[in-house]
């Protein structure tokens, strides 16, 4: 089977002739509870229509992934929009046949409470702006998918956390990496100890970032800089490749344009240490392109590369390639949330992920401020 895409497959063909197929068997045993909820949630479609989405800031992301992905998605789709670009409403309204009612501004968005065709909204505005609205769609009784990072503090994921319990609704970080094959697989490795226990993990990402006026680079909009961006996927890729979390960080950073990132972080390079032994050596760039995950093991080793962008993943074994199949990450991951609320299930990455990532950045930050190694206790 070439260019495996595990929605069209399940799309087109009924589960049995699905689970019969060749291509199945190659996906392996991690696949088969994934299909069983599968079944289970698609089981509740049948009375019910697939949960609605509403994108909050048409930008990048949404217009380019998220949408695009929604018109493959089985469980989920996209039903409503908020923007504050009156051009963009128009534009969106016709695109993907967006009824009028099911799309609102900033200052109209807590009339959502009302729709009953969304049942999801989905933040992908800049970061510092996450905990403000993640909250209002949670209070207008919501499920909510907030993009990484979750937010610009522990504090905020804290209050984003509890707005969640506190109106029984769930909350996901849009960690799309955590739905694909290849990193469920280094995990696996990670947690099985397939080559033995973990020793070193080397973990690295990186962009040349443009427009030197975009609001990345603005520190009350992004909250900081590469680390913040990017770096969370290098940390995330420590954090479950080793499979515990860390007990202490030694951080510093690097700048070679002062003007461009007068604000916030160009390069960062910093160390993680485990409570097993393992140790964790990673770095993030908005002035270089990186994108890699690396883990020697007791008894073999394994690594991925590319690993962190949208398209096809590479990973390598000691043993040989890993063999998996490539999916829309997107389309993966926010099928998998929908399932998760259909099935009433926990989804793999509730607001407590983003907050324990978040807890290691504002300790890397406060390292790269005092020389020192920080504890994580
Ligand atoms: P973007 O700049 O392309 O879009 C941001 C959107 O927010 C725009 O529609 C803009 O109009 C709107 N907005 C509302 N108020 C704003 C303000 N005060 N200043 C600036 N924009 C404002 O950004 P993006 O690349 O779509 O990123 C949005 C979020 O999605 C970020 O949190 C980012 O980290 C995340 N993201 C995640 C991934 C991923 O792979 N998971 C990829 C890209 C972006």
């Amino acid at each position: 089977m070439k260019n495996t895409d595990i929605f069209s497959i399940t799309h087109k063909a009924s589960r049995r002739s699905f689970l019969q197929s060749a291509g199945t068997m190659a996906l392996g045993a991690s696949f088969l509870p994934w299909l069983a909820e599968s079944s289970q949630a698609e089981n509740l479609l049948q009375d019910n229509k697939p949960l609605g989405i509403a994108l909050v800031g048409l930008g990048y992301y949404s217009a380019h992934q998220l949408a695009p992905a929604l018109q493959q998605t089985k469980f989920c789709k996209l039903t409503g929009i908020v923007t504050g670009t009156p051009s963009k409403a128009t534009e969106w309204e016709k695109k993907y046949t967006i009824p009028k009612k099911n799309i609102y501004d900033y200052k109209t968005i807590d009339r959502i409470a009302d729709n009953k065709d969304i049942d999801i909204v989905y933040i992908v505005l800049p970061n510092s702006m996450h905990a403000e609205y993640t909250i209002r769609a949670l209070q207008a009784g919501k499920h909510v998918i907030c993009e990484k990072p979750m937010a610009v503090s522990v504090k905020e994921c804290q209050q984003m956390i509890d707005a969640a319990k506190k109106a029984n609704r769930q909350l996901s970080i849009g960690y799309r990496l955590h739905y694909t094959p290849h990193h469920q697989e280094v995990m696996k490795y990670g947690r099985e100890k397939t080559f033995g226990k973990v020793k070193i993990v080397e973990t690295s990402d990186g962009f040349k970032i443009g427009d030197p006026n975009q609001w990345r680079l603005k520190k009350a909009l992004a909250g900081g800089g590469a680390m913040m961006d990017i770096g969370i996927y290098a940390l995330q890729g420590s954090r479950y490749t080793v499979g515990e979390e860390p007990v202490s960080v030694w951080a510093q950073e690097f700048k070679t344009d002062s003007v461009k990132f007068k604000e916030v972080d160009e390069t960062i390079l910093w160390q993680l240490k485990f409570p097993g032994g393992a140790v964790a050596n990673s770095s993030c760039s908005y002035a270089a392109g990186l994108e890699r995950l690396f883990a020697t093991c007791e008894d073999g080793w394994f690594e991925m590369g590319p690993c962190y962008g949208y398209g096809a993943i590479k990973g390598r074994t000691s043993k040989g390639d890993m063999n998996l199949p490539q999916l829309n990450h997107q389309a993966a991951q926010m099928d998998d949330f929908a399932q998760c609320i259909l099935t009433n299930k926990p989804t793999r990455t509730p607001g407590e992920e983003g907050l324990k990532d978040m807890r290691v950045i504002e300790a890397i930050y406060r390292s790269i401020e005092t020389g020192k190694v920080v504890p994580l206790s």
